[in-house]
């Protein structure tokens, strides 16, 4: 039976209805809806112009209407009034193609088909930052190794512990909460679970961190690499494939209890990375993550090399225990709903196609990677990673009008970003 939010406001006191889609580049836009009109929009959608945003529309096509999923309900912990709902963009009758939500929706029916279901769980590392985004928020948080700073941990304490206390009501089973590798930044990890509610959370969380942060006077970023030097801000995917509530990846005989399927999925990750990349290291920045030299603290945590290991850290996919890999190659940009759209793509298409994610290697690929021959690289640019994606047969056929919309605003991007004059260019080049 379907979930009547007006009678939902009523009990729960809603006030009013964050109406929210995000778009291809991970733009969240909504509409705040009195509870007194759900009924209304719940049925008919709430009208946008899409081509003011993220969508590769133009003024001439019609209106989009975004209409809310109400099993995503989520009322804002820090403000109990208002329910956040996602929504998917309709036109014309039709769900619009390339809008992200919709996108992931497609995939998941698709791998439903073959009785397939994708389970993850994301770690969004985020900086917290003085509010003109100059420097981190936290003057004091100076160590060069702070991986684990208790005490820089606790001098945030009050905005940490905030979302936190969300996630519990909320009721995400939240488990730890860190500071992580890089001077201000934080990681805080709730359970995984199904793909679409993992990206309808990881989309909610990004919104909840960056508005507790401003309550408290800060800002939070999850920019790629907001600082030189330090660590940047990954999105490391717990990745899994269910059938019948059983764990398709996990067999106690296969190495490190991993099945076969489960590494047919890994090899197929392993065939499209580079195109991979263009989706999950969406900006020209992330290319400053990936491929960074060494940190202050001694190590990016990001990966440089298209290969997999044990459980070690410095390779692009890390098994650290039986049932599960995780991807180590999105980053704080990677849009919530395209990410696992495009994981769940490559993952099926390497069970479809039976791939070999080749030899596993346990070696530290930050000290000894030159060693290793035949390895393939991940793209050193976003125009690299978009011209493999561009190239992607199977990912062009998968995610359909999402990768033309895509690859239009994310060329526009590239030139925008090749038409500016850098001081580095300036300094190296003026005495030429
Ligand atoms: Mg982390």
């Amino acid at each position: 039976m379907s979930i009547d939010l007006a009678e939902v406001a009523k009990e729960r006191k809603i006030k009013y209805f964050l109406i929210s889609y995000t778009d291809l580049l991970g733009t969240q836009r909504a509409k705040l809806v009195p509870a007194e009109a759900i009924r209304v929009m719940a049925r008919n959608g709430a009208g946008f112009a899409g081509f003011a945003t993220w969508l590769d529309m133009t003024p001439a096509d019609p209106d989009i209407l975004a209409i809310p999923d109400p099993d995503s309900l989520i009322q804002l912990p820090w403000k109990p009034e208002v329910g956040w709902l996602a929504a998917d963009p309709w036109m014309a009758g039709k769900p619009v193609e390339q809008a992200p939500r919709n996108v992931l929706k497609r995939l998941i029916a698709t791998a439903a088909d073959r009785g397939f279901q994708l389970k993850s769980g994301v770690e969004c590392e985020f900086f917290l930052i003085s509010p003109d985004g100059e420097n981190i928020g936290d003057i004091s948080d100076r160590q060069t190794k702070p991986c684990y700073d208790q005490s820089a941990l606790m001098r945030r304490y009050e905005v940490i512990s905030e979302i936190c206390d969300g996630m519990l009501q909320l009721g995400w089973n939240p488990y730890q909460n860190d500071h992580e590798d890089a001077n201000g930044q934080f990681e805080m990890n709730w359970d995984y679970s199904d793909a679409l509610v993992t990206a309808d959370r990881h989309a909610f969380f990004k919104y909840m961190v960056k508005s507790i942060a401003e309550k408290h006077q800060l800002r939070a970023t999850f920019m790629p690499k907001p600082f030189s030097g330090l660590t940047g801000n990954g999105c490391h995917v717990h990745v899994s494939l269910w059938k019948d509530n059983r764990n398709l990846f996990e067999d106690e005989k296969g190495e490190l209890g991993i099945s076969s399927i489960g590494y047919a999925f890994i090899g197929g990750i392993i065939h499209s990375a580079d195109a991979l990349a263009a989706i999950l290291n969406p900006t020209v920045n992330s290319y400053k993550r990936i491929n960074a030299p060494r940190t202050l603290s001694g190590a990016t945590w990001s990966p440089n090399t298209v290969t997999f290991s044990g459980n070690n850290r410095t390779h692009m996919i890390r098994i650290p225990e039986a049932g599960r890999f995780e991807l180590r190659l999105a980053d704080g940009a990677a849009n919530p709903y395209a990410m696992q759209a495009a994981i769940l793509a490559a993952g099926l298409d390497g069970i479809q196609s039976n791939r070999n994610p080749g030899k596993r290697l346990d070696i530290n690929m930050y000290t000894d990677g030159h060693l290793v021959q035949d390895v393939k690289k991940l793209p050193l640019n976003l125009l690299d990673a978009l011209r493999a994606l561009e190239g992607s047969k199977l990912l062009s056929e998968s995610l359909g009008e999402y990768v033309p919309a895509y690859l239009k605003l994310k060329h526009e991007e590239w030139n925008d970003f090749s038409r500016h004059l850098t001081r580095w260019e300036r300094e190296t080049t003026l005495d030429c």
